[in-house]
């Protein structure tokens, strides 16, 4: 349901008329739509991602309330032993102030040390939680001792307009690395099926 020309027969929608093949008279009129902040026939097709991600990144993703949500569920099913691990060159320092942080690599034995100290934290939490399962402790409760680098999966399905908002907001240079990298990614499935308003966003879009 994510093409081009779905955006182009909601505007023409508006004069009763329906186009089968895009030509370049429709190119313009998504750039103008674009330009000029008329989003709604942006909304008139579907994307849906299963995305794969620890618990940080998908807090993140979850505050994008346009858009429809199913996820793995700890209290259904059980935890699986997936943490996230940084490579070392994804370790880094945090220096400035909110809002305009800036993020250094940090020399090769803390990234290690950081790398350790994390899979050690990994190993003992997930060892809590199956032991408390094998006493009887509820799933819903011994999850609490699993932390935020635990992954999680769920299924998102969202309008070009609103995908378009998260990647303005999420494939940025402030958005947090891990998220922005998903972002990304999903950046490249609108430039492959929605081209002509990929081009019109990376134009007008972006900046918001
Ligand atoms: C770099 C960065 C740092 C952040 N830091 C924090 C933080 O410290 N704390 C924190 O709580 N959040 C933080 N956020 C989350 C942020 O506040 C938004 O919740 C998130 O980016 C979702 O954006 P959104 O509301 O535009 O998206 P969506 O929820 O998908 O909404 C899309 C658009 O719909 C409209 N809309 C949706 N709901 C409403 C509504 N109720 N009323 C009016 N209009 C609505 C708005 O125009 C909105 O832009 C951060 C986000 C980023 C990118």
């Amino acid at each position: 349901m994510a093409t081009d020309l779905s955006v182009v027969n909601a505007a023409r929608v508006s004069f009763a008329r329906r186009k089968e093949e895009l030509d370049d008279a429709d190119a313009g009129l998504i750039r103008f739509l674009m330009r000029e902040e008329h989003m709604t026939p942006f909304e008139h097709n579907a994307f849906r991602f299963h995305i794969r991600c620890p618990i940080f990144v998908a807090r993140e993703w979850f505050r994008h309330r346009i858009g429809s949500f199913n996820e793995f569920s700890m209290r259904y099913a059980r935890a699986t032993d997936d943490f996230y691990v940084p490579e070392p060159e994804d370790v880094r320092s945090q220096v400035g102030k909110p809002g305009s942080y800036s993020f250094e690599p940090v020399d090769p034995e803390l990234a290690e040390t950081t790398r350790e100290e994390l899979r050690r934290v990994y190993e003992d939490a997930y060892a809590t939680y199956e032991r408390l399962v094998e006493q009887g402790v509820a799933r819903e409760l011994a999850r609490s001792v699993l932390p935020v680098g635990a992954y999680t999966e769920f299924y998102w399905t969202v309008n070009a307009r609103s995908l378009m908002n998260f990647l303005r907001l999420r494939n940025a240079e402030t958005a947090q690395r891990e998220i922005r990298r998903y972002a990304d990614a999903c950046e490249r499935f609108l430039e492959e099926l929605m081209p002509i308003t990929y081009a019109a966003f990376a134009e007008y879009g972006r900046s918001g």
